[in-house]
């Protein structure tokens, strides 16, 4: 059997990928192709970070690529890129701080009160090979799809369909059908459709739960918080650095992305207190009296720097959480990155890495000269290197959340660092 045969590991995976580096000329212009081996015709539904470093990796290995998507107005704070994510990143030739990142050498969490808890300095993050970058999301989507679809690149260029909402599959016949009543056929269907998945519904009936949790996310420009005596030295110690304020059942995470010129904030919370619904959409709006009320027990110094949002900018979502599926796959349907382990953001966010290994796999999984036979057996390989390391790293990520209460032994949170 094919799995017993190849038994890849991770650490294989990235080596083959780079091996597969082909220039195929196509000229397909329907989803499937007409031989018995590739290039294979592959729907993407959703171009959100997975969707697209997905189409960047099968690219490279000469499919033809389609997404599909609403793509609107994209927007969306600040995420982290860990080593894993960089080093396929740059294996592929992509350097984040081309889009602006910044690197993230050190963390420091403190307490409500503005004491130091502890501080991860620089030598435990700097000791992978690749490094942990911070980054502003919207320049990060915006620049992988760019790769994803430029005629410039290796291989075919991805197709992007912009406002095309998936709303059914058959996985079986790999067909996915448009809310306007197209239907169109692949040899593979990777549902990359994030958290509020439509493809997951036709591989597994596991429902979203909420977390009890809700974020507010802003940033603010550096330039703001320097100019208050109040918050000036604080930013002055944050250069690189990942910090957070921790006070019982709620945080806030602050970080710099765009070249340390913007602070991302991502204040997590009880959802009752600001009554944030479940919903698909990323833009909630919030108001500056919610986030200050949340956090009024904080230090002086931290309420100033959350008074300084500009309230228009301020939204908030409801933290999802869901059981690990029986199953990422279902004939020629795949599901990858927050469809398949949406990751519960707490303290601790990791979902655009793990989006990106996925992807990674997947391109290594699906070569050029991949034969049709083989498609379903190939998904169910995908699914057999990345399931176990993606279900661990999620369960981790609801460890090291946890709330910060009093006398409850703490999570080591070193364990985060490990399954990065
Ligand atoms: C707008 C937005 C803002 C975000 N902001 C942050 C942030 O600030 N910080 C952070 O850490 N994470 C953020 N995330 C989440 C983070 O990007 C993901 O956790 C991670 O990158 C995994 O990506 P994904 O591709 O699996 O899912 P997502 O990034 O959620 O992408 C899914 C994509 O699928 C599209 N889609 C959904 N349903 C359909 C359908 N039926 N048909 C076609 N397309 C569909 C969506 O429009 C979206 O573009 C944001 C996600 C989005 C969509």
């Amino acid at each position: 059997m094919l799995l017993d045969v190849l038994n890849l590991q991770t650490s294989l995976v990235l080596t083959y990928l780079l091996l597969f580096n082909f220039l195929v000329e196509s000229e397909h212009e329907a989803a499937t192709s007409n031989g018995s081996a590739g290039p294979l015709g592959i729907a993407i539904v959703g171009a959100g970070i997975g969707g697209v470093t997905a189409a960047i990796g099968l690219r490279r290995n000469g499919h033809i690529l389609y997404e599909k998507s609403p793509l609107a107005n994209e927007f969306g704070a600040a995420v982290g890129l860990y080593p894993n994510g960089t080093g396929i990143l740059r294996a592929w030739g992509i350097f984040a701080e081309t889009f602006g990142a910044n690197s993230m050498s050190r963390f420091v969490e403190y307490a409500r009160d503005g004491s130091v808890l502890r501080e991860f300095p620089e030598p435990n993050w700097t000791c992978w090979k690749h490094p942990s970058q911070l980054v502003y999301r919207v320049a990060l989507h915006e620049g992988l799809k760019q790769i994803a679809t430029s005629p410039d690149g290796p291989g075919t260029p991805a197709k992007l369909f912009t406002s095309s909402k998936v709303v059914a599959v058959n996985p079986e016949q790999g067909t996915v059908t448009l809310e306007n009543g197209t239907v169109a056929t692949a040899d593979v269907v990777v549902g990359a459709d994030g958290v509020y998945s439509t493809t997951r519904k036709y591989i597994c009936d596991t429902q979203l739960v909420s977390s009890g949790q809700a974020a507010f996310r802003f940033m603010i420009p550096r330039s703001t918080a320097e100019a208050d005596p109040v918050t000036a030295p604080l930013v002055k110690n944050l250069i690189n650095t990942m910090s957070s304020w921790s006070g019982g059942d709620r945080w806030l995470v602050m970080y710099p992305c765009n070249d340390n010129q913007l602070l991302n904030f991502a204040c997590i919370h009880p959802g009752s207190e600001s009554h944030a619904v479940q919903s698909d959409e990323w833009n909630k709006q919030a108001s500056l009296d919610q986030v200050l009320k949340v956090y009024d027990e904080f230090d002086p110094s931290v309420k100033a720097f959350l008074a300084k949002a500009d309230p228009s900018t301020i939204k908030v979502w409801q933290l999802m959480d869901m059981d690990k599926p029986p199953t990422w796959v279902s004939g020629k349907l795949a599901l990858l990155g927050d469809a398949a382990h949406p990751f519960t953001p707490r303290k601790h966010w990791t979902g655009a890495v793990k989006a990106i290994e996925d992807a990674a796999a997947l391109s290594v999984v699906l070569p050029p000269s991949t034969p049709h036979s083989q498609i379903c057996e190939r998904l169910k390989l995908y699914e057999s290197i990345r399931y176990e390391r993606a279900h661990k790293i999620q369960h981790a990520s609801r460890m090291t959340g946890q709330d910060r209460v009093d006398g409850k032994p703490e999570v080591d949170s070193e364990l985060k660092y490990h399954h990065h």
